[in-house]
């Protein structure tokens, strides 16, 4: 196991970069303590892919480095940096057994027969497939097929760390649950530093205890998943997370106040004219509700999903949706919104105006 580091690190997949968006990675810097459980998330094409293989070592970065426990391991080859991959569609050999192909990694390296017959029925307790140990693995259906691809990167226990690129793409919608569990709980026996790639928000939040978020090739926020849904350090943290996502609203910093046309909006703390830019609100629906006084809103749909009911609403043009748990107005209906203070942020160019507890947030992420 190992901490990892990336320091300054930049990518292009073009010869001679020049502008910002040649590289496929901005600028990255990351600590990964060992042992930690970590997802990478964001949508596709932002550079999960490429990130990991960087890590891993399939993919030499334009600039900067890689350390594992300090030590550079920029030039290393992914068998000299001692990592397990698992990718999004499962790598086995179809003419081995089962048994064979989750030894394989084992015997490759040596280990005696004897310890090598342990830890693969140990890996085949935990993964399930005990009972497919003796099948050539050609016959097994696409997830169990996965689940043996994930059994291979999961059976050695002196790798420096685990890494997962979307490995539940080609699982059933029905086991994906099961499997998102499964892992956790692997991470917690194993405890190998393990890191998982997905642009599926409750893989992420499900599986790791810090999530890094990536939009265009940069980090925008690394926190824990309650960080990432009660401060969002950037107004695409909160719509990417969350469902809905978070509400954002333009407004105006008139002194010290927060306007929306006529009407201000409480927010926890001061603010003063230093912020200089495009300035939002950015509050959850989970924290908007009715009240006789607030911002003039009019409703536009309502949408019972069970659990509880989201109720779409225009402020002007803008979009503001609520989650509430009953007593939902009808539509068409002339309302006013109310947003919870302490849950209410600020944001200009898109990035939380920092306060004392966000800047400590952001010191995490450095
Ligand atoms: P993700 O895994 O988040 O979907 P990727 O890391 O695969 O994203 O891709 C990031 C960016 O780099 C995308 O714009 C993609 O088109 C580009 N890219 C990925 N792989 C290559 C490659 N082998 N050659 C050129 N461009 C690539
Ligand atoms: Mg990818």
């Amino acid at each position: 196991m190992a901490k990892i580091t990336l320091s300054n690190l930049r990518h292009s997949y073009l010869p001679t970069p020049k502008a910002r968006e040649d590289y496929a990675l901005q600028e990255i810097d990351l600590n990964w303590d060992d042992g930690g459980a970590y997802a990478l998330l964001g949508p596709s094409g932002c550079g999960k892919t490429t990130l990991l293989n960087i890590i891993s070592g399939l993919l030499t970065p334009s600039e900067g480095a890689i350390l594992f426990d300090g030590r550079d391991v920029t030039t290393l080859t992914p068998e000299q940096r001692n990592i397990a991959q698992v990718f999004q569609f499962p790598v086995i050999y179809d003419t081995m057994t089962v048994y064979d192909n989750l030894a394989f990694p084992l015997r490759n390296r040596k280990m005696p027969e004897a310890e090598v017959d342990r830890r693969v029925r140990e890996t085949a307790e935990m993964l399930e497939v005990t009972n497919l140990l003796n099948q050539r693995a050609s016959g097994l259906a696409p997830d169990n097929k996965q689940k043996i691809s994930m059994g291979r990167g999961l059976v050695r226990d002196d790798v420096n760390v685990v890494m997962f690129d979307e490995p539940l793409t080609v699982i059933d919608p029905h086991l994906k649950w099961k499997l998102r569990s499964k892992l956790k709980e692997l991470h917690q026996r194993v405890k190998a530093t393990m890191i998982y790639v997905t642009h599926d928000q409750t893989e992420a939040l499900t599986f790791a205890d810090q999530v890094v978020v990536m939009q265009l090739g940069e980090i925008v926020q690394i926190g824990t998943p309650v960080e990432l849904f009660e401060r969002p350090q950037h107004t695409f943290v909160g719509h990417f997370i969350g469902s809905p996502g978070m509400n954002v609203i333009p407004c105006e910093l008139r002194g010290k106040k927060i306007l929306m046309g006529d009407t201000e909006i409480p927010i926890e703390g001061s603010f003063t004219e230093e912020a200089e830019g495009q300035m939002e609100v950015g509050v959850r629906p989970e924290f908007v509700s009715f009240a006789n006084k607030g911002l003039p809103a009019v409703v536009r749909k309502v949408s019972d999903i069970g659990r509880h009911i989201v109720v779409e609403c225009r402020v002007g043009d803008v979009p503001v949706r609520a989650i509430i748990e009953k007593d939902a107005p009808d539509v068409g209906q002339n309302i006013h919104l109310k947003f919870e203070k302490q849950q209410t942020r600020l944001y200009c160019d898109s990035w939380l105006v920092s306060k004392p507890s966000s800047a400590a947030n952001r010191k995490m992420a450095s």
